[in-house]
């Protein structure tokens, strides 16, 4: 059976690195190319400095880099040669889902804030539990923790169930959230209190808090390592190799 072969978009970063590791003891791949901010091989893999040529050999992208890369690569793919992309990169904006959503009509990409079984869990667990818990009056607070290098925030899971919670109050989403700060510390009647740690190297963490008056209901989910971000991404890699041209996400494979 031909391998797949694989490039490595973030190759040198922290979960590029656990992607290489289970990558390479997973018989179905054959890592070929990698790509990063240098074009210094790593780990034996061969980098290159321009997206064209990493992109040239590969059927499949696994990206965890940054906004900026992601849309390059997007934009060279587009043009060269529609290779499917799984990317778990966040921090994008609106008009960088868009163009990831039309790369799914001449491509096949998956995109996932998290590529976690449980926070896919979690998120169903949410969708059950807020038309429940919408007939009693009860504030929801989200707080989120992540290492002292992350650069987005609030996180891309955070972002995520605060669509599904203002997608449940058919709002927009900035109507719905509330950024706990020093300069507006009262939360309007209604909106999602958000906040965010970052600190040494916790690798993820998600609460969802629901306070009653006399009581509360919380629902958290921990990653305790990268591997498990980096399992899911190669999961939906070999998943992705089997569909047709599209946009998906976990939504699809839970
Ligand atoms: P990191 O900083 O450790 O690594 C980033 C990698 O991308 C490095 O190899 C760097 O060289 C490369 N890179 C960055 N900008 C580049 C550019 N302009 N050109 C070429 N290469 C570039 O970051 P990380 O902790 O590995 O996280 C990467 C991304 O993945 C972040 O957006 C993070 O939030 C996200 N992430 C997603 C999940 C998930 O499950 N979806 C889980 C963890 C992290």
């Amino acid at each position: 059976m031909n391998k797949i072969k694989l490039g490595i978009s973030g190759i040198s970063g922290k979960m590029g690195q656990n992607v290489f590791e289970i990558a390479s003891k997973d018989d179905a791949f054959e890592i070929v190319a990698g790509f990063h901010n240098s074009d210094a091989d790593f780990r034996g893999v061969k980098c290159y400095s321009d997206v064209k040529d990493f992109l040239s050999n590969i059927d499949v992208c696994i990206d965890f880099s940054s906004k900026d890369n992601l849309i390059k690569l997007l934009h060279e793919a587009i043009l060269f040669n529609s290779v499917a992309i799984v990317s778990g990169t966040t921090g994008l904006s609106e008009q960088d889902h868009t163009e990831l959503k039309n790369y799914g009509k001449v491509a096949k990409i998956f995109w996932a804030s998290n590529f976690s079984i449980g926070v896919s869990i979690l998120k169903n667990i949410l969708g059950k539990l807020l038309p429940i818990i919408n007939n009693y009056d009860f504030d929801i607070e989200l707080l989120e923790k992540h290492h002292k290098f992350k650069k987005d925030a609030p996180s891309g899971t955070a972002v995520s169930l605060l669509q599904q919670i203002a997608a449940f109050k058919n709002k927009p989403l900035e109507e719905v959230v509330h950024y706990n700060s020093v300069e507006n510390p009262v939360r309007e009647d209604g909106k999602v209190g958000v906040a965010f740690q970052r600190g040494g190297g916790v690798i993820g963490e998600h609460e969802l808090s629901f306070f009653g008056t006399f009581e509360e209901l919380s629902i958290k989910h921990t990653a305790y390592d990268r591997k498990v971000f980096a399992n899911g991404a190669i999961t939906a890699a070999k998943w992705l190799l089997q569909q047709n041209d599209g946009y998906f996400s976990m939504k699809d494979i839970i």
